[in-house]
């Protein structure tokens, strides 16, 4: 089996963690970067981004990000962690973490329907997935090397580009599995190269 951990600082961490074992996987809560050096793929979650990124200055967690993310290692982020994966988002002058070759804009579903669920069908992913967003991010553009997923209202929902995935909902929140399957397949094949 494969060891995923889930960047363990805020947000919806312990349900990635009850989605992943459900899913086969063995899977770890990092709470310091030493752990990192010990999973095969990482999690980022949603939470509030703002809230994520002030802890990942105040734990000196940045660095060992990134350098997770150089080592070629699957990271998935979801809501808030697309945020943090961006290399752009709108109206800040810096990303987080910086890795993924999408532009984001926070809060991007309007104020009445702050949360909603929606059936969505994920290119190589999953027909028909319930997908739940709560304050969600989109993604308002992607590089070249960048594969769209999926897609609401005309709007770019899920993503990938090589080694990075990203979705504006939380698979998480459901009993489908095949999000987290997915994932944990990238994870598994990354890890025999
Ligand atoms: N609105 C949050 C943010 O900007 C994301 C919400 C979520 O992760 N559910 O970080």
């Amino acid at each position: 089996t494969v060891k995923v951990g889930v960047l363990g600082l805020q947000g919806a961490v312990r349900e990635h963690i009850r989605a992943l074992e459900a899913s086969g996987a063995e899977a770890v809560v990092v709470k310091n970067t030493e752990q990192l050096v010990d999973v095969d793929g990482l999690i980022i979650p949603g939470g509030e981004s703002t809230t994520i990124r002030r802890l990942i200055d105040k734990y000196e967690f940045m660095e060992s990000l990134r350098e997770f993310a150089a080592s070629g290692k699957p990271m998935f982020g979801t809501c808030a962690g697309l945020i943090l994966l961006a290399k752009s988002i709108e109206g800040y002058k810096e990303p987080h973490i910086g890795v993924m070759d999408i532009q984001v804009e926070r809060n991007s579903f309007g104020r009445q329907k702050e949360s909603f669920e929606a059936n969505i069908d994920i290119v190589g992913i999953a027909d028909q997935f319930p997908a739940v967003f709560i304050r969600a991010p989109h993604i308002v553009s992607a590089g070249e090397n960048v594969e769209i997923l999926a897609k609401h209202n005309g709007r770019i929902v899920v993503a990938r580009e090589g080694q990075f995935l990203g979705c504006s909902f939380h698979p998480e929140l459901t009993n489908d599995t095949r999000f987290t399957d997915y994932f944990i397949n990238m994870v598994k094949i990354a890890r025999v190269y």
